[in-house]
């Protein structure tokens, strides 16, 4: 990996949203934070995939009744890593109605970094490759609509550091139509309202879409609103730790950004340049 050197107190930017085996990874933690060290990355946020009710077979999520096992392995890790802060996270769904519920469970352990997932709308799981033929994708401006507001309530609801992917709903490649415009900004209000980040996700390699989450214009959008900004690799193998960060901050800069959020003490850090 190479990256433009910085100013003298330029750093890379950590990676917060990193999957293993305790959700759908395939690397330990070990390994990952091992991938991390080895980029000289300064921090790394373990953030599995987690919902309070998990459907009977569904495999992708960290299962609550493993929270306890899965916080214990991850301070394990940390505790005999010094080249890189390792921080305990998940990557919580948000479902309408089910907040409280969540909250039991964030509140139980003690999470570092809480990202934000939206994967679902109103019971919907638009990036399910065998949905397509769904009649919801009839009308997508309806379900990106929909969509918005899920991320807007989120957001009002304020119990996330970081939003994932935040138009991951356009990973089949429908673009925001004249209806949806105005739902995308009621929803950069809410998440400026809320203090977290937005995400600058690189693992747009598996998007069908193949671009990066979010755009150049929707980041610029975010920036213009004082939003901190992580960049993160949604990795689910040790191998794609940090990968594209060059890029990244390449479009981070296009975007406006010249700092991004460092979780371990909420301090906005230079980006390289
Ligand atoms: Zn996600
Ligand atoms: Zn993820």
């Amino acid at each position: 990996m190479t990256v433009p050197a910085g100013g003298a107190r330029a750093v890379l930017p950590g990676d917060y949203h990193v999957h293993t085996s305790w959700s759908d990874g395939r690397g330990t933690v070990e390994e990952v934070v091992r991938r991390a060290a080895g980029l000289g990355l300064p921090e790394i946020g373990i953030a599995e995939h987690f919902t309070p009710r998990p459907g009977p077979d569904d495999d992708w999520w960290l299962r609550p009744e493993r929270l306890a096992d899965y916080v214990a392995d991850v301070r394990a890790v940390a505790a005999v890593h010094d080249d890189v802060g390792v921080l305990v996270g998940l990557e919580a769904e948000y479902v309408d109605g089910q907040e409280a519920e969540l909250e039991r469970y964030l509140s139980a352990w003690p999470f570092e970094v809480v990202v934000l997932g939206i994967h679902v709308v109103d019971g919907f799981a638009f990036d399910d490759p065998s949905l397509r033929g769904d009649e919801r994708w009839d009308d997508p401006d309806a379900l990106l609509a929909a969509y918005y507001r899920t991320v807007r309530r989120a957001c009002e609801w304020g119990r996330f550091d970081i939003i994932a992917h935040i138009d991951y709903i356009g990973l089949w490649g429908h673009r925001p139509g004249p209806r949806v415009l105005p739902e995308i900004e009621t929803a950069l209000d809410a998440l400026a309202a809320s203090g977290a980040a937005i995400e600058l996700n690189t693992d747009r390699f598996s998007d069908p879409a193949g671009v990066m989450y979010p755009s150049v214009e929707l980041l610029r959008a975010a920036h213009a609103r004082g939003i901190p900004l992580t960049i993160d690799s949604d990795a689910h193998e040790a191998g794609h730790v940090g990968r594209a960060w060059s890029e990244a901050i390449g479009h981070a800069r296009a975007a406006g950004y010249r700092e991004t959020l460092r979780l371990s003490d909420r301090e906005l850090v230079p980006l390289p340049a």
